[in-house]
Formats: C-alpha cells, sequence, structure tokens
C-alpha cells in the first residue's frame, strides 16, 4: 500500500455507532484519532477519512494487494492460498454445525466469489454482494448470483438462513446499521457468521498504537466479544459461539482476529 498524505480536511468526526456519543481519546495518529465510547466501550476512528476521501482510498488500484489470494487461479500452492482453504473449510464446518446445507446463504463481500463457491459445493444455494465491479463480474462470469454495490442497495431477495462477511464490519460506516441490514436478510432464528480482527487480542494490547491492524484509514471500528455482543444485540442478532484460537482452522494462524457465530432472534 502506498503511503499517501492525508490532512484534516480529508476527515470527519463520528459518533459511536451505538451510543450517539462521542468518543474519548485512546491514540492519536494524526490526522486520524482512535477512540472509544465512555458509554459501552466500542472503540473506533474518529476523525476518520470522509466518504469522499475513502472512495478514493478503496479506487487505489493496490488495494486488492492480495489479489493473487482471490484471483482464484486453480491448484494455488502459496501460503496465502492454503490458508485461505483452510479459513474457508473451518469456517464452512462451523456453519454446518449449526446449519447444515440445503439452505440459501448470501456473503457480503464475496470479493472474486472463492468462498460462494466452495459453500455451493457444501449444498448451500449461494448469492453475494460486492462493492468491487472486478470482484462481483468475475463471479458473476462464474455464475453466481452476485449483486455489485452496497448491501443497503441490494435488491431484497428471498431470506437468508445464512449471512456471512469475512472481514467486513470493521470496513463500514455504521456497523449496527449494518447488522440491521444483515438481520432484515435473514429468516427467524436464521445462522450469521464473521471475522473482524478484536482489539482485546494480545498484538493489540501489547503494541498499542504499533498494531499492526489499527489501519485507521480502512479498520474504522474496532470490537471486542462483549462489544461486539451488545452492538449484534441492537441489532436482533445473538452471538452465541466466538472462536478466538489461531489454532482452529476458521481463524488459523490468526493472533488478533476471531470469528463469530450467531442467530437471528425472531422478529
Ligand atoms: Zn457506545
Amino acid at each position: 500500500m502506498p503511503e499517501q498524505q492525508w490532512t484534516a480536511a480529508d476527515t470527519e468526526q463520528v459518533r459511536c455507532c451505538v451510543c450517539h456519543e462521542w468518543g474519548e481519546v485512546r491514540y492519536r495518529l494524526d490526522p486520524f484519532a482512535v477512540v472509544q465510547c465512555p458509554t459501552c466501550g466500542l472503540v473506533f476512528v474518529s476523525p476518520r477519512l470522509n466518504p469522499k476521501a475513502l472512495q478514493r482510498f478503496y479506487d487505489q488500484p493496490s488495494y486488492f494487494e492480495d489479489g493473487g489470494v482471490y484471483g482464484g487461479q486453480a491448484g494455488g500452492r502459496n501460503p496465502a492460498m492454503l490458508l485461505q482453504r483452510a479459513w474457508t473449510n473451518g469456517r464452512l464446518a462451523a456453519i454446518g454445525r449449526v446449519a447444515p446445507a440445503p439452505g440459501r446463504l448470501l456473503e457480503i463481500g464475496s470479493a472474486y466469489g472463492l468462498f460462494l463457491a466452495a459453500a455451493q459445493r457444501a449444498g448451500y444455494q449461494v448469492n453475494g454482494v460486492e462493492l468491487s465491479a472486478a470482484g462481483a463480474q468475475e463471479s458473476q462470469r462464474r455464475g453466481f448470483e452476485v449483486f455489485n454495490g452496497q448491501l443497503v442497495d441490494a435488491p431484497a431477495t428471498d431470506r437468508n438462513d445464512v449471512v456471512c462477511f469475512w472481514d467486513t464490519l470493521e470496513h463500514v460506516p455504521d456497523p449496527l446499521e449494518f447488522l440491521v441490514e444483515v438481520r432484515r436478510r435473514l429468516v427467524d432464528h436464521g445462522t450469521f457468521a464473521l471475522s473482524v480482527p478484536y482489539i482485546s487480542s494480545l498484538p493489540a494490547k501489547v503494541l498499542g498504537k504499533r498494531w499492526w491492524t489499527l489501519k485507521p484509514e480502512q479498520h474504522i471500528w474496532h470490537f471486542t466479544p462483549a462489544t461486539l455482543q451488545t452492538t449484534a444485540a441492537r441489532a436482533g442478532l445473538v452471538v452465541t459461539d466466538v472462536i478466538t484460537s489461531p489454532l482452529n482452522p476458521a481463524n488459523l494462524t490468526r493472533l488478533d482476529s476471531l470469528v463469530a457465530i450467531g442467530r437471528a432472534l425472531p422478529s
């Protein structure tokens, strides 16, 4: 990722998405700051990139730096590809324990469709939402039903038995709104599954403002198992299982990320 020089003019101040309170500063990363909600403890970036600057950031050709991982070259044997496969299999196994196929599965942020392909092989009827035009087109070319755009703009098709979103929640402008939208796309008692970095992880605690996952341009919300639980609850979702072990295939080698599984409360 090339260094880009951001100034205060590229930023906006935001409040906690759950309590609508201003945060208290934990780290200054000029022109950004990592702050914490005094009421619910949720950590977020404010000031953060404003929507215009954020668009510029995601439009950089280098943003999909790990394009090789998602490019889907068959038989790829690079370590990133092997890890991707371990995560996919581990996550499908975790989902399958609570929501076995067949069923309708939506992936938000489906990139080039690798997870959709694996879920389809596992017996699910799959559909996706993807912001990147390149990713959406490649998935459509491979025959997947993928909407190119934001989740909120995706057509309301049949509700899903499973909605999953990997490494997405930390990027969205308003995680509570996003989770409400996830709930709307799920049947009652439907299953959701996600992965997200967490700020109560050992690397985050030990490294503080040097934590490699802080990335304040793009990681604008930082959860703990507890704040994830409270934010999800406000959206009508209940977290039932949290995997933090880097030895679990669903989260293999990841010291600072978790995988969470949960259910939609009946509406
Ligand atoms: Zn709050």
